[in-house]
C-alpha cells in the first residue's frame, strides 16, 4: 500500500482547509494597490459585482465583509427587529443564527424533514406566527435542500425565505444556483469557502427594490443620511481576488466532484454508507462529501475519526443549533434533525488531495461502509 496509509490517525487528521494556487491575484491586487483606492468604493467593486450577478443569473450581487454581515442585511431588509421571529432549520450552525440574535429579534428554530435540510412543512405550520419575518433555510455543506413544500407553507402566509448558501457557491437547486431560490441569498467569502477572500461575502437577488435598500444599508446611506445604515462594505483588494477566484470556481467544482466520485465509486452497494440524497434536477459543490448511515453510526463515525477523517460531529461537535448554549433557551423537539446530524458523516475532497490520499481515503471509508475494521 501506500505511505499514506500511516500518515492519517486520530491526531493528525486529513486537513480539510484548501489554499487555492494563485491564478492572477498578485496582478489584480497590484492593479488595485497602483489606483490607490482600495476601501468599498475602490473602481473593481462593481466589476466584482456584475461578474457575480451574471455567474449566478440574478440582477443584483452585493459584495459585503462577510457572510454574517450578508445575512443580517438581508434580515435587516426584511424587517426584522425586536419582537420579530425568524424561522431556522434545526441543522443550521451557529453563524447562520447569530444574525437574528444581533437584530434583537427570537429564533424559532423548526425541525428538518427525515433525511434531509429542507425545513419540515408540518413544523413550519406549527411554527409560524403574526411575528414570523423570515425564514432562513440552508444548504449545509453544498448540499442541495429542496425546500418546495416549506416554501408553499410560508408563501401562503407572507413570510419570505432567505438563504444561508454561505457554503453552498455552485450548488444547484432544480437546475438553479444555491442562493438564487429564495426572496435573497447570502454567501461567504471566508477562506474555508469554495471563493475565498480572507473575510468577505456577498448578497443575491432580483429584486431590485430590496437590492437597493441592502446597499444603502451596507453602505452607511450612502452618507446621504436619509435613511439608516452602518459600515458592511468589502475593501477593493478582497473584491479584486475574489474576482479571479471566481473565475476558478467552475474548474474547482468539477475537481471536487471528480473527488466525490472516486469516494463514491469505491463504496460497497450494500454496506451501511450512501450518499446523502438530493434531486435529480440538483448538484452538490462538494463543500464536503456527506454520506449518511441508517445503522451504527457511532461505530462508523468512530472509525472514521481514527483513521483521520472525522466527521463533523467530531471535529467541529456539530449538533442541532439548540445544543449551543447560546441558543438552548429556542430548544423545541426536533427527532428529524437530531437523527440526521447523528447519521451523517463529512469528508474532505478539496482539489488540495492529492491522488495517493484519495485512493488511500477511498479504500479507509469502503471498508469502514462494508462494517468491519478498516484495512
Ligand atoms: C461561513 C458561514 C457563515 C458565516 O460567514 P462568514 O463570512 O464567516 O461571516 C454563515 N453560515 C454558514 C453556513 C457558513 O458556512
Amino acid at each position: 500500500m501506500t505511505t499514506t496509509e500511516t500518515r492519517y490517525d486520530t491526531a493528525n487528521p486529513v486537513d480539510d482547509r484548501y489554499a487555492p494556487p494563485l491564478t492572477g491575484e498578485i496582478e489584480a491586487l497590484r492593479a488595485v494597490l497602483e489606483d490607490g483606492r482600495l476601501s468599498g468604493g475602490a473602481v473593481n467593486l462593481p466589476v466584482y459585482e456584475t461578474a457575480l450577478a451574471d455567474y449566478f443569473g440574478v440582477r443584483r450581487a452585493l459584495a459585503v465583509s462577510s457572510g454574517t454581515t450578508a445575512i443580517d442585511a438581508a434580515l435587516v431588509a426584511m424587517g426584522v427587529g425586536p419582537g420579530a421571529e425568524v424561522l431556522v432549520p434545526a441543522t443550521a450552525v451557529g453563524p447562520t443564527a447569530m444574525p437574528i440574535l444581533t437584530r434583537g429579534a427570537t429564533p424559532v428554530i423548526v425541525d428538518t424533514q427525515p433525511g434531509s435540510l429542507a425545513l419540515d412543512p408540518a413544523d413550519v405550520e406549527r411554527k409560524i406566527s403574526r411575528r414570523t419575518k423570515a425564514a432562513l433555510v440552508l444548504p449545509l455543506w453544498g448540499y442541495p435542500n429542496d425546500e418546495r413544500a416549506a416554501a408553499a407553507v410560508l408563501q401562503q402566509a407572507g413570510v419570505p425565505i432567505v438563504e444561508d448558501a454561505c457554503q453552498a457557491h455552485g450548488t444547484r437547486i432544480g437546475g438553479r444556483h444555491a442562493g438564487t431560490i429564495g426572496r435573497v441569498g447570502a454567501l461567504s467569502t471566508h477562506d474555508r469557502k469554495l471563493v475565498a477572500t480572507g473575510e468577505g461575502g456577498f448578497l443575491l437577488t432580483d429584486d431590485e427594490e430590496l437590492a437597493d435598500r441592502i446597499d444603502h444599508y451596507t453602505h452607511l446611506g450612502h452618507l446621504k443620511s436619509a435613511v439608516h445604515g452602518t459600515n458592511f462594505k468589502l475593501g477593493g483588494l478582497a473584491a479584486a481576488v475574489g474576482l479571479v477566484r471566481l473565475g476558478q470556481l467552475p474548474r474547482q467544482l468539477a475537481r471536487r466532484a471528480a473527488n466525490a466520485r472516486r469516494i463514491l465509486d469505491a463504496l460497497p452497494l450494500d454496506g451501511l454508507l450512501r450518499e446523502l440524497v438530493y434531486g435529480e434536477d440538483d448538484t452538490p459543490n462538494y463543500y464536503s462529501l456527506v454520506l449518511i448511515a441508517h445503522a451504527r453510526q457511532a461505530e462508523i463515525g468512530a472509525a472514521l475519526a481514527s483513521a483521520g477523517l472525522p466527521p463533523d460531529s467530531i471535529r467541529w461537535g456539530y449538533r442541532p443549533l439548540y445544543h449551543r448554549p447560546l441558543f438552548s433557551a429556542y430548544a423545541t423537539a426536533c427527532p428529524n434533525a437530531e437523527a440526521f446530524a447523528a447519521s451523517t458523516f463529512q469528508l474532505p475532497v478539496h482539489p488540495g488531495l492529492d491522488d495517493a490520499t484519495l485512493e488511500w481515503m477511498a479504500g479507509q471509508v469502503a471498508a469502514i461502509a462494508r462494517g468491519g475494521n478498516r484495512s
